[in-house]
């Protein structure tokens, strides 16, 4: 089978290596797998290790690429563990921030970038991102010395967790910074606007957000992985509770579960940006900008893969059958981080607080597996005075603290960004 890839409003097919490189597809759509690849989920079995689990799970959705996604490319990609924690009950913790830089993203990252360096060639490319949380750190740690490849990362300045901003700015080589004097979307305006104007002709201008075909796919992982690991145990499917900002992580899941995967009930959780519960509740689709609240990776008020999820539940009485999503408060997340602390002696970030949220509201006679998204150490600012402790932090992050910062400041001007792009 020759797997495509089409755009979620039917105007564009690429193969995936253009898929990749498109990044957004041509008809402003995002792409997504014209047909997924039939599996005999028996065969998944035997393989405890998630690198070769990857290899068998992602390798079929690249048969007609020039990327060969064989053991050495997942066993470089997937190089840190994917833990599951037994919670209590049936329940469990989905640990996937134990990455370079401490969340999921640097699953996806780490694959696009590996994909991104074999589709160049040597040919001089410049990826560019704008971020609000979690996503400019993976993104630049896994660009991080690669030849002819510049990563530039935008961040409002002032507007995202110290620790955060550490691991954006603490890089430098072919690595640019920029702390932006303005919000997340202005950030994100002057990203756009670069792609709007093109660069010179030898250069390649990219982005990796989650809307890039290959941040998408290896999270299937998650889901696929940890639910044949937990049948071994159980005879039942196994459900999730995944905290939703974007709609990639879930994207994933629902992917993993359409794939054949033994995955039960999906349940979203949100932070107070609360555009998808009130589609669900009302039918009409009414963006916003996005408030700030201490789960800040979540502050989504345009969340881009719902396009994904429509495309894949598409009337919608299908996708109110299928979503089932809840919008978390403030208060409610310190709650959810104060109780599982005392109740297991367990850390958990202000995301995976949304998802524990959830789970105190469920049947706990079926196996339920929350994703934790990102190291509690990272969010120490909120964690530390809330449960009067101190957390330990992780060696990937202590040896990125002591870095002295190599950032640039940047106004809302496009001439000056443009020149600075230029430059690079
Ligand atoms: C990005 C992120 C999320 C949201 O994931 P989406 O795929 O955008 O829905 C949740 N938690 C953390 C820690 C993140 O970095």
């Amino acid at each position: 089978m020759k797997s495509k890839m089409i755009s979620t409003r039917g105007g564009d097919v690429a193969s995936i290596d253009e898929a990749i490189l498109l990044g957004l597809a041509r008809d402003g759509g995002l792409f997504v797998p014209e047909t997924f690849p039939s599996y005999s989920i028996d065969d998944f079995f035997d393989l405890n290790n998630p690198a070769d689990f990857a290899q068998k799970l992602i390798a079929p959705f690249f048969s007609n690429s020039s990327l060969i996604i064989d053991k050495a490319f997942c066993n470089d990609v997937f190089s840190f563990p994917l833990t599951l924690k037994y919670l209590d009950n049936k329940s469990y913790i989905l640990e996937l921030f134990h990455g370079p830089t401490l969340s999921f993203k640097d699953f996806g990252a780490r694959f696009f970038a590996q994909c991104l360096q074999k589709l160049m060639r040597g040919k001089k490319t410049k990826v560019i991102v704008a971020t609000s949380g979690d996503t400019g750190s993976a993104v630049a740690s896994a660009l991080f010395g690669r030849e002819r490849i510049s990563g530039v990362v935008l961040f409002p300045k002032g507007k995202i967790s110290q620790r955060q901003e550490a691991q954006i700015t603490c890089w430098g080589g072919n690595i640019h910074a920029m702390a932006v004097n303005g919000t997340f979307d202005q950030c994100q305006q002057l990203v756009k606007k670069a792609f709007v104007k093109g660069l010179t002709e030898d250069d390649v201008l990219t982005t990796a957000n989650s809307i890039n075909i290959a941040r998408l796919l290896p999270q299937i992982l998650f889901y696929a992985y940890s639910s044949i690991q937990l049948t071994k145990h159980h005879d039942e499917l196994i459900n999730y509770i995944v905290p939703c900002g974007n709609l990639g992580n879930v994207t994933a899941c629902y992917w993993a579960k359409k794939l054949g995967f033994p995955i039960g009930k999906i349940l979203s959780a949100n932070n107070e940006n609360s555009v998808l519960s009130e589609y669900l509740k009302t039918g009409i689709y009414q963006p916003k900008s996005s408030i700030n609240t201490l789960a800040n990776a979540m502050d989504v008020g345009d969340p881009s893969n719902l396009e994904r999820l429509r495309y894949l539940f598409p009337s919608f009485v299908e996708f109110k059958k299928n979503m089932d999503v809840v919008s978390v408060h403030d208060n409610e997340i310190r709650d959810a981080i104060l109780s599982c602390y005392k109740t297991h002696d367990y850390l958990i970030c202000p995301h995976t607080a949304t998802a524990y949220h959830r789970l105190e509201g469920v049947d706990k006679n079926q196996p339920w597996v929350i994703t934790s998204t990102a190291h509690p150490a990272k969010f120490e600012e909120i964690i530390e005075p809330l449960l009067k402790i101190k957390i330990p932090i992780p060696e990937q992050l202590s040896k990125l603290l002591c870095q002295t910062p190599k950032v640039k400041e940047l106004d809302i001007d496009f001439n000056v960004f443009e020149a600075i792009l230029n430059s690079i």
